[in-house]
């Protein structure tokens, strides 16, 4: 069985030679972060996967959870590396200097993100809700919210979460029934009642605290959307030297047995069975869902990133087994019975599983950290149209990362089993609960039938489709560009004939929908995701791709390697010319062999066939 790995040099790559996040500080907000420290970050992240997060993976799975004495009780080793991992600073990473943070641009949060995730899914559950839960407070807090809590989340002291479900109202979070009454409103202090489920981190034995942002709805408040407020409830007040005082009438009522994740604990919570919860209220009455929305484009792309991490774990796994596993002859020593016996990764069959996997696992961290440089470069940006051009883009990208990336993981584990045959449905080997794993992703966060809704319903046909327009115009730059006359012409040929199905796609929901037709739309909203999606994917792994041609062109100049001759014995022996040349044969398999889904989901689109709403199912 192998270690846990990651492509750093891939890593590398896609924040140093392509996104160049070195040039961020340029910009007054991170003009103390160059690429030497950028680089200082990857290192360290990548130390902490190996030594810390990857070692506890396994144990994790096979020990689960312990619910006793209405606790949750984490695997053995979970408690010591938490400490580790919050002394070391990741929970606040990104988080204001100000507030108790380490201020790193988003795009390096997003690169560590990945890779924690890819070495320990289930670990990361309570450091990263802590991120998002102070992020509610950092955003929407009052002072006070501030110097009570910011301080001691960031740190990792006390953690957080997110309680938004409950048993009926899930996809639909209006529809949620936990109350909140007022003692002191001037002061935004309620007693809260109310059950949430499917808390993660709800409860565990890591802190002494817990601080759960709960929406729920002043008694009196209208039904929907509008009445939907957001408080913070601790599992233990603050006292008044602010540390963990009297307990806050929160029960833990029991936890979910789950398909995967089996170290992360989802919990079934109730505020108030004694009538003594109190709530804080944070971001205005009836601003509950506004708050969470701010924070939701961070959040699914936080699940991306969780994505990405599985995707890249299950390639390299996969990759390391088929150097190694031996069997059968070469295909074209079939017929000889002496012929030496070679590695799986001789034969084409699984040589082309390999590249489905190395594309969605590469073609995942590309489009994922462009989605997180957007977002600093929307926040870095002074000029109100600069500002739109890169907001623009998170607004359409968050959706699409968060449902592509999500089911894509899932298909790599899967791809990855595949190449392991019979030992790759087998735990020994580790792929089978990256698959259990990665199911979660396309659920929570919203599921990736409603981000397909979000992405059609909400953004391409807001303000005349100029978001949309906005990244597509991004793509036609490269499309248009001078790479088009370079080596990587076909497959900026087939991109360009993505980019035309992507938008007469999008045109003509915008005509049904004209025509007062929503449902046809939401018929194919998921296919119409996943053409957006390969479309970016292709468009950033050939992008990449151009870049890395002109780097291994220097490199094999610089090596005296004539542009005719054979490169196999320069590949076998530097390691960064076989790079550059693994990541342009990356974006042609991409082209050539996944972007062509992009044709078939547009005919069945086009079909005009309702079969599924006409149907008696
Ligand atoms: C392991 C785990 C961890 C979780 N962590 C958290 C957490 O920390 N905090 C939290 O608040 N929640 C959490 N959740 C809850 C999660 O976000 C919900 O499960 C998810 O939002 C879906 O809700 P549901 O399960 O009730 O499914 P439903 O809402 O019942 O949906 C069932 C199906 O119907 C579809 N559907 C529903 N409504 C529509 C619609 N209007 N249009 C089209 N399709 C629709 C959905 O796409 C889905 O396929 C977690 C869930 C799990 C399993």
């Amino acid at each position: 069985m192998s270690e846990w790995s990651v492509d750093i040099r891939d890593v590398r790559f896609n924040l140093f030679d392509f996104l160049n996040v070195g040039d961020l500080s340029k910009y007054e907000l991170y003009q103390e972060y160059d690429a030497e420290m950028m680089g200082d970050v990857v290192d360290a992240a990548r130390d902490q996967c190996t030594n810390l997060l990857a070692p506890l993976q396994e144990v994790g799975d096979a020990t689960g959870l312990r619910f006793e004495g209405g606790r949750v009780h984490l695997p053995e080793g979970f408690s010591k590396a938490y400490q580790a991992f919050r002394e070391a600073g990741w929970i606040g990473l990104s988080h204001r200097v100000e507030h108790g943070g380490m201020g790193f641009p988003f795009v390096m949060n997003a690169v560590t993100q990945a890779m924690f995730s890819g070495a320990n899914l289930s670990f990361m559950f309570t450091p990263g809700l802590t991120t998002g839960a102070a992020g509610l407070i950092a955003d929407f807090g009052t002072e006070e919210h501030h110097a009570t809590y910011l301080g001691k989340m960031l740190s990792g002291e006390w953690t957080g979460t997110m309680c938004l479900t409950e048993a009926g109202a899930g996809t639909a979070v209006p529809d949620l029934k936990t109350a909140a009454f007022p003692v002191d409103p001037d002061k935004g202090v309620y007693k809260i009642k109310g059950q949430k489920v499917f808390i993660s981190a709800g409860d565990h034995d890591l802190t002494e605290n817990i601080v759960h942002m709960v929406l729920a709805r002043v008694d009196g408040d209208p039904a929907g959307a509008k009445g939907v407020s957001l408080f913070i409830v601790p599992v233990r007040r603050a006292d008044a030297a602010g540390s963990a005082g009297e307990f806050n009438d929160v029960t833990t009522v029991g936890i979910e047995h789950k398909l995967g994740i089996h170290a992360s604990p989802t919990c079934t919570l109730s505020f108030g069975d004694n009538d003594d919860c109190l709530g804080y209220l944070i971001g205005g009455k009836g601003q509950g869902l506004g708050c969470m929305f701010r924070m939701m484009n961070e959040a699914r792309i936080a699940v991306a990133l969780q994505g990405v991490g599985l995707a890249a774990a299950s390639y390299q796994k996969a990759l390391a087994y088929a150097k190694e596993r031996v069997q059968g002859t070469h295909i074209t020593e079939m017929r000889n019975p002496d012929a030496a016996r070679v590695a799986i990764i001789e034969h084409p069959d699984v040589r082309r599983n390999l590249m489905w996997m190395k594309a969605l696992s590469e073609g995942s961290l590309a489009m994922t950290l462009y989605a997180a440089y957007c977002a600093d470069r929307e926040m870095t940006a002074t000029e109100p149209k600069e500002k739109q051009r890169w907001e623009y883009q998170v607004e359409i990208l968050t959706p699409i990362v968060k449902a592509w990336c999500s089911d894509e993981a899932f298909r790599a584990a899967e791809l990855g089993i595949q190449v392991l045959g019979g030992y790759g449905y087998c735990r020994e080997y580790g792929l089978e609960q990256y698959l259990r794993d990665a199911k979660i992703l396309s659920l929570y966060e919203g599921t990736n039938g409603i981000q397909a809704l979000d992405l059609l319903g909400r953004k391409i046909g807001r303000k005349g489709g100029v978001m949309m327009m906005t990244v597509l115009n991004e793509v036609n730059s490269f499309v248009n560009g001078d790479a088009a006359n370079g080596p990587l012409a076909a497959e900026i040929v087939a991109l360009g004939k993505a980019r035309d199905a992507v938008a007469s796609t999008a045109m003509g929901f915008a005509q049904r929908m004209m025509k007062g037709d929503m449902v046809y739309g939401a018929l194919h909203a998921t296919p119409f995701l996943q053409m957006f999606g390969d479309l970016l994917v292709g468009w950033l792994l050939t992008k990449q791709a151009a870049t890395a041609q002109d780097m291994l062109e220097a490199k094999l100049a610089e090596l005296g390697v004539a542009a005719d001759q054979d490169l196999g014995p320069v590949l076998a022996d530097h390691a960064e010319a076989r790079y550059l040349h693994g990541k342009v044969a990356t974006a042609k398999f991409f082209c050539h062999h996944i972007l062509p889904r992009v044709r078939a989901r547009k005919s069945a689109v086009d079909s005009g066939d309702t079969s599924a709403l006409d149907v008696v199912l």
